[in-house]
């Protein structure tokens, strides 16, 4: 490659003093292997985003900077914006000054060797290159019944994302600036990326387990992330809500002449039991269909108020003077 273009890689920190030290070694030894084979250009950075992180993270972060600013740029976002906001950050500030951008995880759980492929499917032309992962060994079977059952039930409610593909992606300048354009505060970057098109692959990993440290996505934040990506990105549940409907009303008619000809037959008993029965069913199924559209109310009550999806107090990133 006679011109190797800038590569940026995107990655969020929240409390990751215990890895990050092993991840800036392991990039830095990978940044130095693609420069060498004139992959991507000498002044190609990593970005560590801290989210707010309560321990060293920050710190450590300003001393990779400082004893190596030609590899290492550091993002500080003002408080914890959760992983998806934090990757935002971190692409809207490197859009302008790359050519490229790759977002991974700090844990080491994402293959740094598949970036290789990821860079040469770009000068493929590819805009957009998916990490997916190719096997789910390493994960408990909890871990891995949850994910699967996500992406399927994502599916299933129309919110179409790639299968087995978490946020390790390289995206295109173009790309990037396009992304700049949605100004949605619920984030759900899986779901947005295939949304803005271009041409796209995938490459496929293994993902290893967590280096160091413990996972930051407990069972609560990974339900509230399913259910996020449905709303954010479906309206299934409201179509489901008339079907439903639909039914319930077909179903009374049934009920109603059923009802009829057991009056006639002069064998119908006045149950106490089947009101009991109906006003549960109807009163259940009220309340589980205001859920469903409170859900959508809250969305759009967040995003009406259109507020900033992320602070960022600080940027230290060396410039070349090129
Ligand atoms: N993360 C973040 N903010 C948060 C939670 C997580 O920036 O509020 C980062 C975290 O440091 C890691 C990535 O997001 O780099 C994925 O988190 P984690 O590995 O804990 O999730 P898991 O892989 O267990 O789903
Ligand atoms: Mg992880």
């Amino acid at each position: 490659m006679d011109n190797p273009e800038i590569l940026y890689m995107v990655v969020p920190c929240y409390n990751e003093e215990a890895v990050l030290n092993e991840t800036a070694s392991q990039l830095k030894a990978k940044y130095i292997s693609l420069i060498e084979r004139k992959l991507i250009s000498p002044e190609s950075r990593v970005v560590f985003v801290n989210d707010g992180s309560k321990d060293k993270t920050w710190s450590m972060i300003q001393e990779l900077h400082s004893s190596d600013p030609d590899f290492f740029s550091g993002i500080d976002l003002a408080h914890n914006s959760g992983h998806q906001n934090a990757v935002l950050a971190g692409l809207m500030t490197v859009k302008d000054i790359c050519d490229m951008a790759i977002t991974m995880d700090a844990d080491l759980q994402d293959d740094i060797n598949t970036i290789d492929a990821m860079v040469e499917k770009y000068y493929e032309g590819n805009q957009v290159v998916y990490g997916v992962r190719s096997a789910r060994d390493t994960d408990t079977f909890f871990k891995k019944f949850t994910a699967e059952g996500f992406y399927k039930f994502m599916k299933v409610m129309g919110a179409d994302v790639v299968y087995n593909h978490a946020d390790f992606r390289l995206m295109s300048k173009r790309v990037l600036q396009e992304l700049a354009g949605f100004k949605e505060v619920n984030l759900f970057l899986r779901g947005m990326v295939p949304l803005i098109g271009f041409q796209s692959c995938n490459v496929y990993y293994e993902r290893h387990e967590r280096f160091a440290g413990e996972s930051k996505y407990p069972l609560k934040k990974m339900l509230a992330f399913a259910v996020n990506g449905i709303t954010s990105f479906s309206t299934k549940p409201l179509k489901l809500i008339t079907t439903l409907g639909f039914i319930m009303s077909l179903a009374s008619i049934c009920a109603f002449i059923w009802a009829f000809i057991a009056k006639i037959g002069g064998f119908s008993e006045h149950g106490w039991s089947s009101t009991m029965c109906s006003i549960w069913l109807i009163g259940g199924l009220q309340l589980l269909c205001l859920g469903i559209i409170g859900e959508y109310v809250g969305k759009i009550y967040a995003e009406v108020k259109q507020r900033p999806r992320y602070i960022i107090a600080d940027f230290i990133n060396k410039k070349d003077n090129s």
